[in-house]
């Protein structure tokens, strides 16, 4: 079992397994891509590096943690779940663990799909395990098409054998009912009713969105973390609600810098040793 198992290997996720590892606990970092910086910009406000790109300082930070020997992994987390501690889930194993540092970032996928947003609530979910239970035996849609996609319906499937995937127009291979036609809205009277794509208009009881990569305002739905109006995680010193679970970097709001997001990190690692210290 890990002592902390850190999601993310951006500056926050690095810097606490830095930490850590000095520390002398088990960590390991998983990191689906990289992350914010992957947009390829120019750093020239980052602490004694006067010009870098973004992906060289990211990949220079996780080369350090690999040097330290930090096992650091290129893999996507679907899920957290409790128990005897906690497991992380991933498009290829299960880790298990003492603690999570979440160091995921902000970065979201927006869907612009009409009535989606008016429906949140009365049909529309993004979350399977928190809803799942309210459309046993009904029509469910799920809209996705990644690994997190398919770890919502794998939840969902518990509840209903009549569910549909929406793709919105994207091709995908599942033994499941597949619709890969594009969204055109959404709609209903109170609650939602349908979903009305380019060539038919589907009938279903509700709808699961899990669109990309699950972050961690997805996270923090399935296990109650709670967040404040903009989906930051709400934390008091770097701890969550959920004991064991930290958070840090842009994921928990503020200034949303690289040096702040690292800062976070330190100060995570630090609130972990205490906590497993504790323990
Ligand atoms: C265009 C742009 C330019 C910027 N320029 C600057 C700048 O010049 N200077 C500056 O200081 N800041 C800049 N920033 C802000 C800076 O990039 C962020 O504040 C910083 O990267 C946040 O670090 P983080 O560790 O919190 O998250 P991120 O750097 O976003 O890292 C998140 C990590 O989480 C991983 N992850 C997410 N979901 C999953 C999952 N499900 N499974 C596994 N891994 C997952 C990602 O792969 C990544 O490794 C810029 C941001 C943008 C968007």
């Amino acid at each position: 079992m890990f002592d902390s198992v850190i999601i993310g290997s951006g500056p926050c996720g690095i810097s606490a397994a830095i930490y850590l590892k000095r520390f002398g606990f088990n960590v390991l970092v998983i990191g689906k891509d990289y992350g914010t910086l992957s947009i390829n910009t120019l750093i020239e406000n980052y602490y004694g590096i006067e010009s870098i790109n973004g992906i060289d300082l990211i990949k220079k930070g996780i080369n350090q943690a690999k040097n330290l020997g930090i096992n650091v992994l290129t893999e996507e987390v679907v899920k957290i779940e409790m128990g005897n501690g906690f497991t992380v889930s991933t498009n290829k194993n299960v880790y298990a663990c003492k603690t999570v540092l979440i160091a995921t970032g902000m970065k979201r996928t927006t869907l612009k799909i009409e009535g989606l947003k008016d429906f949140e609530g009365r049909g529309v979910s993004y979350c399977a395990v928190c809803d799942g239970f309210l459309y046993r035996k009904k029509r469910i849609g799920i809209l996705g098409t990644g690994e997190y996609m398919k770890s919502e319906l794998e939840v969902l499937k518990r509840f209903s054998n009549d569910i549909t995937v929406f793709t919105n127009g994207e091709d995908v291979d599942l033994d499941e009912n597949v619709v890969c036609e594009k969204i055109i809205k959404i709609e209903g009277e109170n609650h939602l009713e349908s979903v009305v794509c380019e060539n038919n208009t589907y009938d279903i009881d509700c709808l699961f969105v899990a669109v990309g990569v699950a972050n961690g305002s997805s996270f923090a739905r399935h296990l109650g973390i709670l967040m404040d109006d903009k989906e930051h995680l709400i934390v008091d010193n770097y701890m969550t609600n959920i004991p064991g679970i930290f958070a840090g970097g842009d994921i928990i709001g503020g200034i949303k810098q690289i040096i702040t997001a690292a800062s976070d990190g330190c100060s995570c690692a630090y609130k972990i040793k205490d906590y497993l210290k504790e323990k």
